[in-house]
């Protein structure tokens, strides 16, 4: 757990971006790479997805739209589960301080190894007539499986 986290008593408005230490910026949807402490004090390292950006709503630092905590999902191994055999995952919510998070990172889907297929999409509407522009859209199978693209 981190040792700052958003206090219940504030109320807090998700402002939809946050520049991280190293400048990148991250929205919704972003990968992060976060460092954090237990209560120990003891530094642990994760990458988790970004689901909200958090602001007090009353803090000094409103007028510079600068976030104080990321709200982040990440995928734990939990246990080899005894009928499927396969691993059991288990989803933890954390709310690291934007000062944890040290920059983000480029998630993608592993496409080779589930081999995902490349569909036409259906005909887009523009301005209430039908496009001929058909897009060709991923199709992915197996959507918690990423490689973390160090290209
Ligand atoms: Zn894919």
């Amino acid at each position: 757990m981190t040792q700052h986290s958003p206090d219940s008593s504030v109320n807090y408005r998700d402002v939809g971006v946050a520049f991280l230490q190293n400048a990148d910026k991250c929205h919704p949807g972003s990968w992060v790479i976060c460092q954090s402490q237990d209560t120990d004090g003891k530094k642990y390292t994760y990458i988790a997805q970004v689901t909200e950006i958090l602001q007090s709503s009353d803090s000094n630092e409103e007028q510079e739209q600068k976030a104080e905590f990321l709200v982040v999902q990440y995928g734990d191994v939990l246990q080899s589960h005894p009928t499927y055999k396969m691993w059991q995952l288990v989803f933890h919510i954390l709310s690291p301080s934007r000062q944890d998070a040290q920059c983000t990172v480029n998630i993608q889907h592993n496409c080779h190894d589930n081999k995902c297929t490349i569909e036409l999409g259906v005909v887009a509407m523009q301005e209430r007539e039908k496009s001929s522009d058909r897009k060709f859209i991923v199709k992915h199978l197996n959507p918690s499986d990423f490689i973390l693209n160090t290209s």
